[in-house]
């Protein structure tokens, strides 16, 4: 945080005493410790408790590991040659316990001193149905207390390369200590007064002091907490200035009326009631629309959650100013839907809307363009086609971005670049993010969210199968097509393994043509190896009603919209990951009948793909599941690699330090709305320190 000053922070660790130039790489690629600063900043994952003596019988299976005090009472080799071991009896004064040593006994053996007080510590465990020590720390007890043995030890992260160098835990613990020693006159304060008491958190220095040697667990916690509370309101900080940046600063068009259009639309056009969280986002919009700042604006909402029409009423407040609107999905068939549903909602409304993808033909491609340029287009809707140099707006002010994890941040500032103003942008995703991560990652946008479904729509039923019920889940799909509904089958597709992948798909459509053979049922195939017109015209045929099975990689996984689709069965489906599961089940239940989803799996997963799968079976919210995903693969994973924006924490965790970041996110906020600019003298200490970080990365990652 202070790589400016000039002061032994910053010394390389190569001249930490203990520290060679061997040493010095090792812990620069091994742990990314280049400083000293580095090096007090590599806090410990968990602590040894020596602060207090347990009693045998306070062992539970919840202890990790407990110190006691008392006298060993017998030693005993026991068993032969490999099965050899040191059995013994050690009593804490009320009940006794086997301290056991399955390798080095003899010599272990003539050093434990017996019927002499005695501090045990270990980790017990159980071994048919009674609790024993295996090889525990045992020490005299007059030596411990002269030593000052209690107290808590940190346990450092370390790795095998740095082990074998002789620094594991306690020798990281070490040099922490020679290098603190140097610095710690030289740690300055970063938080306020009123803020360290509000929270109730040391000091800086204290909070290094007491991280890397504390006495009792709760000083551990407070030093602890102040040190990644500080990480993460700085990240804050820097994120909400950014958004102060990019909406405050950076002008943006002001849509003052909702007009005609708009009205007109809402009056006479809407085919439903809006929900609630429609209304609630609608009014979100239309707040940053004329204030005359820039939207910046997330839009996350469940596949269904109806984010189509909050789409088409920001592109009407647009016209209505007399601007342009322009919609991008990533892939034609998504564009195509949207042109579609959007024309359909408008039905006679005098709004020019037309649609650009890769395959309109260049003479079809003329008037387009030119209306786009004369502005009698209104709305375009399109995929990647739209940031094409020859795509030019005579008034852009709204970008509405779909899906928007399939596009890179360089894709979207082209289109920026349309207009003299930079438009109005929403960004739609049906991909949850979780919060905390939204506050991360999107930390510069607004977020807007739809967080309930319209009316009539039934929880999709889950429920998980094995090769072994293949029989009824095929009688299942019958009643279902039967009933005169239609039915997907999805195979995974996995580029490492495509060729046994296709052939898995191949077989599974033979076996369902010879269960479900023509003329009573009909089934559409489509897979990666297909020529795109062939798919197009495969899928178009289960759309319209004239197969009722489609068999299918997840191409589907984004694009066709079949409300009459009301079962989704999913092959191998310990494969895929939950996010992926969430969309595809997603293609279910758009229509008002029941819908399900059977999730088919070998007898045997992983215990991971098998919380995936429980997940499944348990809920239908985007939210809850997002979080499920980002426990079990991490923040970084979860965004993927194209655009993380996850920020490198050194002390904070995303996913351990949730709550912690939410009050961060709050304060932060809450600072920036008092004085913007910080300039209040309570401040200052956040003003230099934030100055710094800026200076320090003047690339921080933007995300639009
Ligand atoms: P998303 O894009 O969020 O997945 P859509 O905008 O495609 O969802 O909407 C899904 C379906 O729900 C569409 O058929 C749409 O007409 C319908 N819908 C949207 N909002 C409502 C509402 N408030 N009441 C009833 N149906 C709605
Ligand atoms: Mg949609």
């Amino acid at each position: 945080m202070s790589s400016n000053q000039l002061n032994s922070l910053n010394t390389s660790i190569s001249y930490l005493k203990g520290v060679g130039p061997k040493r010095a790489e090792l812990l620069q690629n091994e742990l990314g410790i280049f400083t000293f600063y580095d090096l007090i900043q590599h806090l410990p994952f968990r602590y040894e408790d020596r602060s207090q003596f347990h009693k045998i019988s306070d062992i539970s299976v919840d202890t990790y590991a407990l110190q006691l005090k008392g006298k060993i009472v017998s030693k005993k080799i026991v068993g032969v040659g490999r099965n050899a071991r040191l059995v013994v009896l050690f009593d804490d004064g009320e009940s006794k316990i086997e301290l056991v040593w399955f390798k080095g006994g003899k010599w272990i053996m003539s050093q434990l001193p017996v019927d002499i007080t005695v501090v045990v510590y270990g980790r017990p465990q159980n071994y048919k149905g009674k609790w024993n020590i295996p090889h525990p720390e045992v020490e005299r007890a007059d030596q411990y207390d002269k030593r000052g043995g209690g107290g808590l030890h940190p346990v450092y992260s370390s790795t095998e390369k740095l082990t074998s160098r002789g620094l594991h835990s306690s020798g990281l613990g070490r040099l922490i200590r020679v290098a603190w020693a140097e610095v710690r006159c030289e740690v300055d304060e970063t938080l306020g007064d009123d803020m360290l008491a509000m929270l109730q958190i040391p000091g800086r220095a204290e909070a290094f002091e007491k991280v890397h040697a504390p006495k009792t667990p709760q000083e551990a916690d407070r030093a602890l907490k102040r040190l990644r509370f500080e990480e993460l309101l700085y990240l804050q900080l820097v994120l909400l200035k950014q958004k102060q940046e990019v909406t405050v600063d950076l002008k943006g068009v002001r849509f003052e009326s909702v007009g005609e259009k708009f009205n007109y639309f809402y009056k006479e056009n809407l085919p439903f009631a809006l929900t609630g969280a429609q209304k609630r986002v609608m009014k979100e919009i239309r707040a940053d629309l004329n204030t005359g700042s820039h939207m910046n604006r997330l839009l996350q909402g469940d596949v269904g959650s109806g984010k189509t029409i909050i789409a088409l009423m920001t592109s009407l407040l647009a016209i209505d100013n007399n601007y342009q609107a322009c919609i991008m999905a990533p892939t034609e068939i998504l564009a195509q839907q949207h042109f579609n549903g959007i024309t359909e909602l408008l039905g006679e409304m005098d709004v020019r809307v037309e649609l650009l993808t890769g395959s309109v033909t260049k003479s079809a491609r003329r008037p387009i363009l030119q209306g786009l340029e004369n502005g009698v287009v209104d709305i375009i809707i399109g995929t990647h086609a739209l940031i094409e140099p020859a795509v030019k707006f005579q008034n852009l002010g709204l970008a509405v971005i779909d899906e928007q994890h399939k596009f890179g941040v360089a894709q979207r500032s082209k289109l920026w670049a349309k207009a003299s103003t930079a438009p109005h942008v929403l960004v739609m995703t049906a991909t949850p993010i979780p919060r905390t991560l939204a506050m991360t990652s999107y930390g510069d946008l607004d977020c807007s969210v739809l967080d309930e479904m319209p009316p009539g729509r039934k929880e999709i039923k889950t429920v998980h199968r094995t090769d072994a019920n293949r029989l009824a889940v095929h009688n299942f799909i019958e009643k279902q097509i039967l009933e005169g509904r239609q039915v997907y089958v999805v195979y995974p597709l996995i580029e490492e393994s495509a060729t046994l992948d296709h052939k898995d798909l191949m077989d599974g459509y033979e076996s369902l043509t010879r269960r479900f053979p023509l003329p009573k049922f009909k089934l559409s195939v489509v897979h990666g190896r297909m020529k795109p017109n062939d798919k197009e015209m495969e899928m178009h045929r289960f759309a319209e009603g004239r197969t009722q099975i489609l068999v299918a990689t997840t191409v589907i996984e984004v694009g066709v919209n079949v409300p009459n689709a009301t079962l989704m069965v999913i092959e191998s489906a310990e494969r895929f990951g939950l996010s992926q599961l969430h969309q595809l089940r997603g293609r279910v239940g758009r229509g008002g009948e029941q819908s399900y989803c059977i999730l088919m799996t070998k007898d045997e997963f992983s215990s991971e793909a098998r919380r995936r799968l429980e997940t499944m079976c348990r809920t239908n919210d985007g939210f809850e599941i997002a979080e499920v995903d980002m426990e079990i693969r991490g923040p970084g994973d979860v965004m993927g690699t194209q655009q993380s924006g996850v920020p490198d924490l050194q002390m904070a965790d995303l996913m351990r330090d949730r709550d912690l970041m939410v009050t961060a996110r709050y304060m932060a906020s809450q600072i920036l709305d008092d004085d913007p600019k910080l300039e209040k003298s309570k401040n200052q200490i956040l003003k230099i320190n934030l100055d710094r970080i800026l200076e320090d990365r003047p690339n921080w990652s933007r995300i639009s």
